[in-house]
């Protein structure tokens, strides 16, 4: 049997912020605010996999009203939905995701990112993908206020 999950986020971008995006730091200007650390493909893909699995969503598992995910490093978030979706007899057949910003470069920090995923998420680097587009200065990603990120998710089990 498989599923697909989706999942979408949004954070917005601020000035005396690390960015923390793809379960790693990048060097920038500005960092995304939030209650955890922000990191909006880790929450997308996050929900993809809870989404996938129909448990729920990261606001369900990690409510922003408890203070025990206040500055929470986003890759614990998704190994806990992993673990709560591999709980249930189910393993990743592989993840696709773009996050939306304008700036800054982000294809030379792709490898990283997946590097990271892959290894919070126990699986293949091949299995997961990370794409970064611009809106041609378009909307509140291409103005610089935040970034998106959307993620899918195959799952199966026997
Ligand atoms: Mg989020």
């Amino acid at each position: 049997m498989q599923r697909v999950g989706f999942g979408y986020d949004v954070h917005r971008l601020v000035e005396g912020r690390e960015l923390r995006l793809g379960g790693i730091v990048v060097p920038f200007a500005r960092g995304l605010a939030g209650h955890s650390d922000a990191d909006v493909l880790l929450h997308a893909i996050t929900d993809a996999l809870l989404g996938a699995a129909a448990l729920g969503d990261i606001g369900t598992h990690f409510p922003p009203s408890d203070a025990r995910w206040q500055g929470a490093d986003s890759r614990l978030l998704l190994a806990e939905a992993m673990r709560v979706v591999a709980a249930q007899g189910w393993h990743i057949d592989n993840i696709d995701s773009t996050i939306v910003a304008e700036q800054p470069r982000l294809g030379p920090h792709i490898p990283a990112m997946r590097r990271e995923i892959a290894r919070v998420l126990g699986i293949a680097e091949n299995q997961i993908s990370v794409k970064a587009k611009t809106t041609e200065g378009l909307g509140f990603t291409g103005t610089g206020e935040g970034m998106a990120a959307y993620a899918v998710a195959m799952i199966g089990r026997p």
